[in-house]
């Protein structure tokens, strides 16, 4: 970010960023958001602290947007959130759980995977362990990532990301999906699904797919949800983490824990952005309105995934990057090598992390050609 933002040339590229941004390259408030905005202003009675778990429509109504509206666990009240300051919140009151009330289970990540997974998890003093996902050839190798499935110990944590994998954007096909639930279920494994894009894939019920299959078959599980992207609320740190549990009684015990657990962390968690949530998901035209917001940014990666692939054909690249257009989400493994990374800075200002990993959101789409021909240029 230091080394773009000093970078005088106009036709400098970032694709380094996480953030969504719009055809003029900005990150806006959703329109659904600032009608909320306003509708809260002139409602809000009170800053007082909002309860241990959070705004309690925001619970319900992010825990249905996330199982589905018809999922048998909230007819059993078998699953809860607790509101947490965003879904790095979420992450960090999982891995607090994880290390004080189920002592001596490990933890699995996918390799690579969101580089803050590794260090939440090392940080509060869980056994980190990695399964194989993507390979050398820059794609997903599911036959390895099960092979190592079937070696973890009984029921330890796996971290799986619902959809829209960062930083690959490879995601797991709904075959795939069932393989793996199979192993999870043979060797009673506990999921940790990090579902930080619903939305961003396939739909925002498309892409809840796997969560609800996991939590249909699934005594008990653990969701993170964050509202960061899909609301485009990154700065009010809007997120939940939502237990799964095998019984409304064990739902009960598990969330005194991690209402306790919160209070160490954060105490309460902050309002702004959950009200503006809950405000959205309660109100049927403001949540109409913002699920069309929702399939604008999506649609506008996907045509940006489509078009970059198309213009590096016109390289005769489209051999090597094709699978650009198949990946999901904002991010994208290019397969670019950090030599080749190194060369787009010094040569074209194109600038992305140096694994390759760029964000495809972070395209100007009238530049796709000119993006094209620096990669060329690097890749003869
Ligand atoms: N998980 C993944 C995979 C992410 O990419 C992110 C955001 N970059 C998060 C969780 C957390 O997002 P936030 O804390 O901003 O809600």
């Amino acid at each position: 970010m230091d080394a773009y933002a000093r970078d005088g040339n106009p036709r400098k590229f970032d694709l380094g960023v996480g953030v969504y941004k719009d055809a003029q390259g900005l990150t806006p408030v959703l329109a659904a958001v600032k009608r909320a905005e306003q509708q809260l202003l002139e409602q809000q009675l009170s800053k007082t602290y909002v309860n241990g778990h959070g705004d309690v429509a925001y619970g319900q109504l992010l825990t249905r947007m996330v199982l589905g509206d018809d999922s048998p666990l909230l007819a059993a009240s078998r699953a809860g959130a607790t509101q947490t300051p965003g879904g790095t919140g979420a992450l960090r009151l999982s891995g607090e759980f994880l290390r004080h009330c189920l002592p001596g289970r490990g933890i699995w990540l996918s390799d690579p995977t969101w580089p803050i997974h590794e260090s939440i998890y090392a940080g509060v003093g869980l056994e980190v362990h990695h399964y194989p996902y993507v390979g050398a050839d820059n794609r997903l190798n599911v036959e390895a990532m099960l092979a190592c499935l079937e070696q973890i110990p009984q029921g330890d944590v796996i971290l799986l990301h619902a959809c829209c994998h960062n930083p690959t954007g490879f995601d797991l096909s709904h075959a795939d999906w069932r393989r793996v639930l199979d192993v999870v279920k043979r060797r009673e494994l506990l999921p940790l699904i990090d579902f930080a894009y619903q939305g961003f894939g396939d739909g925002l019920e498309e892409d809840a797919w796997a969560v609800r299959l996991f939590a249909d078959q699934l005594p008990e599980m653990l969701v993170t949800s964050s509202c960061s992207k899909n609301f485009g609320l990154y700065r009010e740190r809007t997120g939940a983490l939502i237990v799964c549990a095998s019984t409304e009684s064990k739902l009960l015990d598990v969330r005194s824990q991690l209402a306790s657990l919160a209070r160490n962390l954060w105490s309460t968690p902050p309002d702004h952005g959950a009200a503006v949530v809950a405000q959205i998901l309660g109100t049927p035209e403001l949540k109409s309105l913002w699920a069309d917001e929702v399939q604008t940014m999506r649609s506008r990666i996907a045509q940006l995934r489509r078009g970059l692939v198309e213009a590096l054909e016109r390289y005769g690249l489209d051999h090597r990057f094709g699978y650009i257009a198949e990946q999901r989400g904002m991010f994208s493994y290019t397969g670019l090598t950090p030599s080749e990374v190194q060369q787009l800075r010094e040569r074209y200002s194109v600038y992305m992390v140096s694994n390759g990993r760029a964000n495809v959101a972070g395209i100007d789409a009238s530049r796709l050609d000119e993006l094209a021909a620096a990669i060329a240029g690097v890749c003869r």
